[in-house]
Order: C-alpha cells, then sequence, then structure tokens
C-alpha cells in the first residue's frame, strides 16, 4: 500500500502568519511521524503500572506466543515481521486481553508501539459468531484511522472472518442499514452519524471501546464533546475501555478519567531520564545576528553529524536559512506552510545526508527520529503562549539528539534576560545543568 499518498484535510490545517509562532498541528505531526517511521523506538525509560485493585498482578510478557493469541492472529502478527513485543505491547496486553476485561488508560512515546497494542487487543475481543460491530476504536482524524485501520486489517490478514469498516469522510452509508462488520474505526462526528443518527448500529452493544491519540483528539476542536456524547451509550458494565496517548497533560489526563471508569494507568517514567546522554549548553549572544555567528562558530569546531535548528518562527527560519545558504552551507527548511508530502520530501532528503543542517520550526518538535542528528540547537528556546518556558517541547526537541545510546548536544542560544531565565527555568525543572559555552574557546565541547 502507498501509505506516503496522504495529504491532510483542510479542516486540520492551522493558519499561521510569518512572524507568529509556528504551531504544532497535532494531528499533522503524529500523522509524520507515523508515515515516515521505518520501524519500532526502543526507549530508555520505564513504565510505570497504577492498579486500581493492588492485590491483581499484574504480569508481563516476554513473547508474542505467552499471551496465547489465536494462532491466525499469531500469524498475522509474525507476518508484520513483529518478533517480540515491545515495551508498551509486553506492558499492556496481558491485562488488555486477559478475562474480566479492564479499562486501560495508557502513555508511551510515539513509535513504540501503541497502535498494534490496541489494535491486537481490539481484534482479540472480536466474536465472529456475532454480526454486529462490537469494537469501536475512535482516531483524531481520517488519515489517522486509515493508518490504524491498516494496521488493523494486516493483522487480521488470516482472520478473513473478521470484517472491519471505516467510519470517515468519504465512507456513506444508507439509512436503514444495519452494519454486520465486527470493527468499527472512525472519527468521532461520522461514528456519531451512524450510531446516533442512522441508527446503524447499537453503541450500547460495543465491547471495546478504543481512544487513540487522546492527546491529539482533545486537541481537535469539537472532538472532546463527541466522545462525550458517544459515551454516554456506552454500556459501562460490559464494555472494555482503552486509551492510548503519547502525553499526559492535565487536559489530557481529565479528559481520560472523565471517559475511562476505574482504569489501570500505565505511564512513563520520569522523562528526565531521556535528557541523561546529552550534554546541555547556553551561549550568550546580543542579538539575531549574533546568534548567526554564534552558529557559524560552533560549525566552525565542532565535527557535526547533522543539525537540527529550532526556531521560533517561520520568519526567522526562512532568514536563518538564506543566510546560512548564502555562505554555503546546504541547508533544508521544514515549516508550517509545506504539506505532508512536502514535509516528508524534505525529511528524506535530510535523512540520506543531501543536507547536513535542517531548519526547522514547532511543527516537528514531535518523535521524528533521525539517528544521524547529533546536534540540536535552539535558535530561540521554546516558550508556551503565556512565554513561559515549554519543557516539554524542550525535551520533544532535544530528546531525539541522544536516542539509541549515542551522545549528543544541545546549544541554546541566549539573547536577552529573558531567554537566561527560560534557560535558567528548564534547568531547574529537568534538574540537569546546562553549561555556559564559551564559542570562542569550545574546547569544552568534547
Ligand atoms: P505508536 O502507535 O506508539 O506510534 P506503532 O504501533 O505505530 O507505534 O508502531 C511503530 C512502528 O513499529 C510501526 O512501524 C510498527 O509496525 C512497528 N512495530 C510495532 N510493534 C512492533 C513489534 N513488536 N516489533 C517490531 N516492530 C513493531
Amino acid at each position: 500500500e502507498n501509505v506516503n499518498n496522504v495529504s491532510i484535510s483542510n479542516d486540520t490545517k492551522t493558519i499561521n502568519k510569518d512572524d507568529e509562532p509556528d504551531e504544532v498541528n497535532l494531528a499533522e505531526a503524529s500523522l509524520l511521524v507515523k508515515i515516515i517511521r521505518k520501524g519500532l523506538i526502543e526507549t530508555g525509560t520505564s513504565l510505570d503500572i497504577q492498579r486500581k485493585d493492588p492485590n491483581s498482578p499484574l504480569y508481563s510478557v516476554k513473547s508474542f506466543e505467552a499471551l496465547h493469541l489465536k494462532p491466525e492472529l499469531l500469524r498475522g502478527v509474525y507476518g508484520m515481521g513483529y518478533n517480540a513485543p515491545s515495551k508498551i505491547q509486553e506492558t499492556a496486553l496481558p491485562t488488555l486481553i486477559a478475562d474480566p476485561p479492564q479499562n486501560m488508560i495508557a502513555q508511551s512515546q510515539s513509535g513504540t508501539g501503541k497502535t498494534a497494542c490496541f489494535t491486537l487487543a481490539m481484534l482479540t475481543r472480536v466474536d465472529t459468531t456475532k454480526d454486529y460491530p462490537q469494537v469501536l476504536c475512535l482516531s483524531p482524524t481520517y488519515e489517522l484511522a486509515i493508518q490504524t485501520g491498516e494496521v488493523a486489517a494486516r493483522m487480521a490478514k488470516f482472520c478473513p472472518e473478521i470484517r472491519i469498516r471505516y467510519a470517515v469522510r468519504g465512507e456513506d452509508i444508507q439509512r436503514g442499514t444495519k452494519l454486520t462488520d465486527h470493527v468499527i474505526i472512525g472519527t468521532p462526528g461520522k461514528v456519531q452519524d451512524w450510531s446516533l443518527k442512522y441508527h446503524a448500529f447499537d453503541l450500547s452493544k460495543i465491547t471495546v471501546f478504543v481512544l487513540d491519540e487522546a492527546d491529539v483528539m482533545i486537541a481537535q476542536q469539537g472532538h472532546q464533546d463527541q466522545c462525550t456524547r458517544l459515551n454516554k451509550h456506552i454500556s459501562k458494565k460490559t464494555c472494555q475501555y482503552m486509551l492510548f496517548s503519547a502525553t499526559y497533560d492535565k487536559k489530557v489526563m481529565e479528559f481520560a478519567e472523565y471517559i475511562v471508569p476505574s482504569p489501570i494507568t500505565i505511564r512513563l517514567k520520569k522523562e528526565e531520564e531521556v535528557l541523561d546522554n546529552i550534554k546541555q549548553y547556553y551561549v550568550r549572544c546580543a542579538n539575531q545576528e549574533i546568534k548567526y555567528q554564534a552558529i557559524a562558530n560552533i560549525y566552525g569546531v565542532v565535527t557535526i553529524g547533522q543539525a537540527i535548528i529550532f526556531c521560533h518562527t517561520r520568519k526567522t527560519a526562512s532568514w536563518l536559512s538564506s543566510k546560512m545558504a548564502k555562505e554555503g552551507h546546504s541547508v533544508g527548511v521544514l515549516s508550517g506552510e509545506l504539506t505532508v508530502e512536502q514535509r516528508l520530501a524534505v525529511l528524506d532528503r535530510f535523512r540520506e545526508g543531501h543536507e547536513k543542517v535542517l531548519i526547522t520550526t514547532n511543527v516537528l518538535s514531535r518523535g521524528i527520529d533521525i539517528e544521524q542528528v547529533n546536534i540540536v540547537v535552539n535558535f530561540d528556546l521554546p516558550v508556551d503562549r503565556d512565554d513561559n518556558a515549554d519543557c516539554e517541547t524542550y525535551l520533544h526537541r532535544i530528546g531525539r539528539t541522544g536516542r539509541f545510546g549515542k551522545h549528543g548536544i544541545a546549544i541554546n542560544l541566549i539573547d536577552s534576560e529573558k531567554s537566561m531565565q527560560i534557560c535558567r527555568d528548564i534547568e531547574k525543572h529537568f534538574g540537569k545543568k546546562i553549561m555556559l559555552l564559551d564559542v570562542e574557546n569550545s574546547d569544552e565541547i568534547e
């Protein structure tokens, strides 16, 4: 299948001006990560499990056999090239498929196998002797629903009796239709139409209710309300809830706890650990021009594999890139005005090494892994809407340099007292020293 052929519908596009902060569109970012990813991301971070009932044993499995799946499903899993479960899978799956069913709220970074995890649990629960929808999976956008559906279809390859149906734009049903598919994967609006408006299936008969990408979901206007409305018709007694998300800020957690009754939660342990193998520096610069000089200096002395430079606005990104290009550096630029296809093309070129530097904005701050990158420069420090330090984005940006046990360097360019303060706040938040770097004398960088 050609998954690269995706474009984002206009309703999910952010409208940004050049000199405004380039905002992350979570759905786009997440889709990009899914498309571009070539495999599983292994992280050192361990998971933290909180059970409602401390006596209920929670065990993990090291092999897919140990899950005692239907042989056809196991064949499907192996057919996808999975040999052993990932961390989130080994932790969550035994609980997800055990009887009696238990509700779960789970967190793990993008690319760590969440989709494969809940898809397998969904398929395990299907009862093909019953001809009506039993499993409902809500995704925040059309494109993400299709991605999940493709995983489900591949995993169910040897279970032809399982019928999967997309409830997304472009899929229409006649009034009076009664669906006989077992699994519905769709977006909240369409699912609401089919269930509550057309009565094509009965929400109270749903035995597995999955909310995928909960963080993206609630960032999407109106989706939270639609989920809540659908949830009113789900039978809390007989339905198993599975909620998956890459991040859990306060809003996501509130939503999760509102929707999911008495869940077992699996959350990432202190994310700070990710920063362990990254050396962090800051450089004092008087203004934007000097910041540019600092980059040029760093370039002169450090053997750089590849670098990613983060700017706050598209305007700065384009200013910086033309300046660097003029001086003969090969640079790529990735910012919010590009379509998903264009972004993929830029990333592919960078990944193949055509450019050594990628200049970008916050649109790239989520989980894109490019192994060769060993230096990340924050041309502007990440701030939230209120201009306070955005530690989560900082972690997303620089976290990627130190993946796979390699050492990375993060350099923060400071051009005002305000940005110095932000730098200190970040340092304090993670409890990891950010050292002063004297660019004139850069022996300090190993
Ligand atoms: P997430 O939903 O957390 O973003 P995915 O489930 O999409 O992650 O998995 C990320 C990538 O890793 C996908 O390409 C998927 O096919 C692959 N993958 C998932 N589970 C395994 C596994 N157990 N072994 C090998 N590859 C896996």
